[in-house]
């Protein structure tokens, strides 16, 4: 179907999410980046001089040129923003978009527990998005705000749910390693980084052990109950510039073999009212064979950052199966889910 271009703004489109945002929707055939927003310290240049580009692509000639312009709803007139926002910017600003009558597509930890807004990974729960219709009933806005999981959930969610979709769950025990860019630009000081992994992210732990939950929770009666498993989380920071590996260990609701959960893996796909998006992952889930994989520079570039790598599954001494599974945390865990759920949105009608 041909769609018009949806004019759209990037909120803190400085930021090291907001630069994959501007990377990623540079010909778009959806949407098209006509404003772009960051703090007062950048505020009224051009996007080219106030952003320290740190995204591998170029950066597009035409963005460049774009004056930045303040975080506030009367500065930006369009139906759809994607904020990569601080989380305490995001917990005042993004209320306000939406009451202004824009989508909120966004990135921050701020709303991602709200009970009517959706917590998507449109690949796992694309029905959640009708939540919107629950948050717009309570609050009167025409806009709305919708969010993506912290980009440590992401992957492991994924994997999650095609093994709860064929076996169920019932414990897991999850091990990160995550890419510094996790931490935004210029984030944790080399000197504390290089040479070094540090066995603490701030915040994360809480957030890796609940946003699976809901997302693998079910949508009953306008409300997600969450799922009826328990997450034990240690988080780590990494010297990988790009790309969160998470190993897992699971007690499955019925046994199997890691070669039925290879199968389950590769039978996985992302239900209708997702599968043919533009930023579906193609394939959803990929599994490496070899004894070494996935690893963050070799896979993270799997379905174009969007698919989720899962290798070295085998039994578990302890539970059931152990695995590891990477995620590109600033595409698939970041600006490209946002992107995927905009899309989901808008194909759905609930762009209005
Ligand atoms: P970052 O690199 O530190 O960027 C912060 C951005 O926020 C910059 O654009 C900055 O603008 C802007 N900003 C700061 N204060 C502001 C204010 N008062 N008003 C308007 N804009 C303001 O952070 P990031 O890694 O991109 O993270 C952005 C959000 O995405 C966070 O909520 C983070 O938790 C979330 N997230 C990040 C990742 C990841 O992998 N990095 C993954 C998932 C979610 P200036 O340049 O003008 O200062």
């Amino acid at each position: 179907m041909k769609r018009e271009r949806i004019p759209v703004a990037v909120l803190a489109a400085t930021g090291s999410v907001g630069q994959r945002f501007v990377q990623l929707l540079e010909g778009h055939p959806w949407f098209e980046v006509v404003a772009v927003t960051a703090s007062d310290r950048s505020v009224g240049q051009p996007y080219g001089k106030a952003c320290h580009w740190i995204v591998p692509e170029p950066m597009p000639e035409r963005v460049a040129g774009l004056t930045v312009l303040p975080t506030a709803p009367d500065a930006v007139k369009v139906p759809l923003v994607f904020s990569a926002l601080p989380a305490d910017v995001a917990k005042e600003v993004e209320p306000a978009f939406a009451q202004a009558g824009m989508a909120v597509c966004s990135n921050a930890s701020a709303y991602r527990r709200q009970a009517d807004v959706p917590l998507l990974l449109p690949e796992v729960n694309p029905d959640h998005v009708r939540l919107v219709e629950v948050q717009r009933r309570r609050t009167g806005w025409k806009g709305c705000i919708l969010t993506n999981p912290n980009c440590t959930s992401t992957g492991m969610t994924v994997a999650l749910r095609a093994l709860q979709a064929a076996f169920g769950l019932r414990k897991v025990f999850a091990v990160s390693l995550q890419a510094i860019s996790g931490a935004g630009y210029p984030g944790v000081a080399s000197m504390d980084i290089v040479d070094n992994a540090i066995p603490y992210v701030g915040g994360e732990e809480d957030k890796v052990e609940w946003e699976p939950r809901k997302m693998l929770g079910a949508l009953n009666n306008d409300q997600v109950e969450l799922a009826d498993f328990t997450i034990s989380a240690h988080t780590n920071r990494v010297a990988v510039s790009d790309g969160h590996l998470v190993c897992l260990s699971v007690e499955l609701g019925s046994k199997a073999t890691p070669q039925q959960a290879v199968q389950a893996f590769r039978d996985y796909q992302a239900p209708a009212a997702s599968a043919n998006l533009l930023f579906t992952p193609r394939p959803v889930i990929q599994v490496r064979e070899e004894p070494d994989r996935p690893q963050p520079r070799l896979d993270r570039g799997a379905g174009a950052g969007m698919t989720t790598v899962v290798g070295r599954i085998r039994p578990d001494p302890l539970f059931d199966l152990k695995m590891v599974v990477l995620s590109h945390n600033t595409v698939r865990g970041a600006a490209g889910g946002s992107i995927y759920n905009a899309e989901l949105l808008v194909d759905q009608g609930l762009l209005d």
